[in-house]
């Protein structure tokens, strides 16, 4: 195993506090869900008195790569960039392949089917944007989730739809770090051709923002653009916001700034607005049960502001919020933010 790896994971004190922030560890309860659980397992391999076996690997996949544990972690470890490395280390060619991008795509389309069946009309436009000048070249950037869930995008300013390739993230956690670097590389020599790359999804966001070598100056995020203007919704809405797990704190708290000032809406923040919806991109397909009790104490918060619309800023929470909505026969409506702002909201002073 490589040095730096078994240095950090050494450097677990067992102090216990990523307890406090893991969803997954909140729904089970098991010590081996929790990075201090894992990295005791993972210590076991240095000192070969564990093997790599089936339960190991579970555990390493029982993990929503919300980063939550590396944020209370007193010693920064970045539990979800070690448990990719140990992947990388130990996935077999079957493990590999099942992670490649061609069954990527696969699962993509599959997605993008199984949306088109349950929302025929996926993202709608029901009014035309007013598209401002600007001298920059905008491209937006447009990610997997995001093109199988809402293939349309808008913002106030005039930008170039261009084909980026997915932000890597999926392939990072699974442990294809070649996958992620090779489109790592693409992405950042596609930004080499614009001043500015707009983002509606958090968690692409969030990943490229990490790159290597990326240029910050040039990501931003979408809402960005309405900033410091004035705004009213062309009805009135009462609305709560779900934080996804990789939108970064000073983001929600710039999105709360902008929803709680614009005119004709009343905003309440959601109890735990910052615990995980549970979907965690393809983890509910292989824990369902841990992402239904996320899920379902999620919607009960919902549930709980008495909103008309819950709002999202990442494709995969919108569908699970969607997803949680319907069985409870609620008459909430669940929106991506991009588009309540583009469809209910407009400028009336920049
Ligand atoms: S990344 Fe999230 S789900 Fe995974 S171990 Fe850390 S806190 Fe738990
Ligand atoms: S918070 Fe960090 S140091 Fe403490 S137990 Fe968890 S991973 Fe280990």
């Amino acid at each position: 195993m490589d040095k730096e790896l078994v240095k950090n994971i050494v450097n677990c004190s067992r102090c216990g506090l990523c307890m406090d922030v893991c969803p997954v560890y909140k729904a089970k309860k098991t010590e081996t869900s929790v990075s201090r659980g894992k990295f005791l397992q993972l210590l076991g391999l240095i000192k070969k008195h564990l093997k790599f076996d089936k339960k190991i690997k579970y555990n390493l996949d029982l993990c929503l790569n919300c980063k939550k544990c590396k944020t209370a972690c007193p010693s920064n470890i970045d539990a979800v960039k070690i448990f990719a490395e140990i992947k990388k280390e130990f996935n077999s060619p079957l493990d590999n392949f099942l992670n490649s991008s061609i069954i990527f795509k696969v699962k993509m389309f599959c997605l993008w089917a199984l949306y088109k069946v349950k929302y025929p009309l996926g993202r709608r436009y029901y009014k035309k944007i007013k598209m401002g000048e600007t001298p920059l070249k905008i491209a937006h950037f447009n990610g997997c989730a995001t093109k199988s869930i809402n293939n349309k995008f808008e913002i106030p300013f005039k930008f170039k739809k261009e084909k980026f390739d997915c932000c890597g993230l999926p392939f990072f956690v699974k442990g294809r770090l070649d996958v992620y670097e090779k489109y790592k590389k693409r992405n950042l020599k596609k930004f080499e051709n614009f001043d500015k790359i707009v983002f509606d999804c958090a968690t692409c966001y969030d990943t490229v923002l990490n790159y290597e070598g990326v240029n910050k100056e040039k990501i931003v995020y979408f809402t960005d653009f309405y900033k410091n203007k004035k705004l009213r919704a062309i009805k009135p809405f009462k609305l709560t916001f779900h934080k996804p797990c990789h939108l970064d704190m000073n983001k929600f708290l710039e999105i709360e700034e902008i929803l709680s000032h614009i005119e004709n809406i009343s905003y309440e923040r959601l109890n735990k607005f910052d615990d995980c919806c549970g979907f965690g991109g393809d983890f509910f397909t292989r824990h369902i049960k841990t992402a239904t009790i996320l899920s379902k104490e999620k919607i009960q918060n919902v549930l709980k502001t008495n909103s008309d619309t819950v709002l999202t800023t990442c494709p995969t929470c919108l569908w699970s919020l969607k997803y949680g909505i319907k069985p409870e026969g609620a008459k909430i409506k669940a929106f991506d933010l991009a588009d309540f702002l583009h469809n209910f909201v407009e400028i009336i002073e920049d």
